[in-house]
């Protein structure tokens, strides 16, 4: 498969890498960011998009998925490529200013510099805990939806208290044979609206659920037929099934970070305050992922880091020349690589 190519990879798309593809097209540069989530916001998007955030300069408040909407928004001028639902797990270093990545999937990147944006580590699906079960992944047991056709007219068993456990029940109870939505609670993680609307559909007969926890499973001629769910009240119920979707969220797991050769402090990588560069020259790293003294995990300090890093770019690929501070507001260069005229 060819390569992408492209000046700089951004590894995360967390509010640091969105705003970091900013920094770099103010620069001339352009970014393919990768991430292992299927969506933009990292953190933000996947632990708390409906909370409030209050130390964002210049937004008095904002909750977390409007800051993510509008980081991409302010990128968009510089066209980024988002790689979604690919992990880095490779980054080898051909030469001064030349980087060959490559994702869990094969795909292949090229570029000039990378920019490690890898908060915590990047997000894996929490994974249901039943001995053996895993052997049917991606055959009848899913961890996201990646064809809604898989599900037509089966029976789909969701495990799952939070929306998007609710959100999948309610859409997917449209084309499967039938749903049932099992959570260990009756309190869900989920907007009341989704949690009402599963109610009213479970009182027309249109799905089901069940309040329990799924502890072991039956399998004939190596396909899955049945889950054993042991109830809140104690009771041990077969469930027949044909597929099951399990929506437990997502857990920054520590990933490749620590194996690809950089400096590290208690498994954060090392960096100058000055270009925010790590052990390997042509390796930045800035937001959750970095390490320096002082250094606070916050979004503000990684916008800051994200725009030394870009300038440190800049001037790296382009040694003969001085790379000046040009103001957003009046530079007719800036204005340019926007798009504004
Ligand atoms: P992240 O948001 O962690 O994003 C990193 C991304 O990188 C992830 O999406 C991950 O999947 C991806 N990734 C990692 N490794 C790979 C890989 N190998 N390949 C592909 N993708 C990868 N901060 C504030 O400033 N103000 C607040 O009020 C605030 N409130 C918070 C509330 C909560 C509940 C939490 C948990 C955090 C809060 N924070 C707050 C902290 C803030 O969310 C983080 O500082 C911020 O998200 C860091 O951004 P980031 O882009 O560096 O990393």
């Amino acid at each position: 498969m060819k390569a992408i190519q492209t000046d700089v990879v951004i590894i995360g798309a967390g509010p640091v890498g969105l705003f970091q593809v900013f920094e770099l097209g103010l620069q001339g540069l352009k970014a393919v960011v990768v991430d292992s989530l299927t969506q933009v916001g990292g953190q933000c998007s996947e632990l708390y998009p409906d909370k409030p955030i209050y130390d964002i300069p210049a937004i008095p408040v904002a909750s977390a998925s409007d800051i993510v909407n509008s980081l991409q928004q302010q990128a968009s001028p510089f066209q980024p490529t988002y790689l979604l639902g690919h992990r880095v797990e490779n980054i080898t270093k051909r030469a001064e200013h030349d980087f060959l990545l490559t994702t869990d999937q094969q795909v292949q990147i090229e570029c000039s510099a990378v920019i490690i944006a890898a908060g915590n580590g990047s997000f894996e699906p929490v994974k249901l805990k039943v001995a053996g079960i895993e052997q049917f992944i991606n055959k009848q047991l899913h961890y996201h939806v990646s064809n809604i056709n898989t599900f037509q007219d089966k029976a789909l068993v969701v495990l799952g208290g939070g929306d998007a456990a609710l959100d999948w029940a309610l859409a997917l109870q449209k084309v499967a044979a039938s749903v049932v939505l099992i959570h260990r609670s009756l309190n869900f993680r989920a907007s009341q609206s989704n949690v009402n609307q599963m109610h009213q559909l479970c009182d027309e007969l249109k799905m089901q659920f069940l309040c329990g926890q799924v502890t072991d499973f039956k399998q004939q001629d190596g396909r899955l037929t049945s889950l054993i769910v042991s109830g809140k009240d104690g009771v041990k119920r077969t469930l027949e099934l044909e597929q099951l979707l399990v929506c437990f969220g997502q857990s920054p797991k520590n990933g490749p970070t620590a194996s690809w050769g950089l400096d590290m402090f208690q498994h954060l990588i090392c960096v100058d305050t000055e270009k925010f560069q790590t052990s390997t020259s042509g390796i930045y790293a800035v937001g959750d992922c970095n390490y320096y003294p002082g250094k606070r995990k916050l979004i503000l300090s990684g916008f800051h880091e994200s725009a030394l890093a870009a300038f440190a770019i800049a001037q790296a690929l382009n040694p003969a020349k001085r790379i000046a501070t040009l103001y957003t507001t009046t530079s007719p260069v800036v204005h340019k690589r926007m798009g504004l005229d």
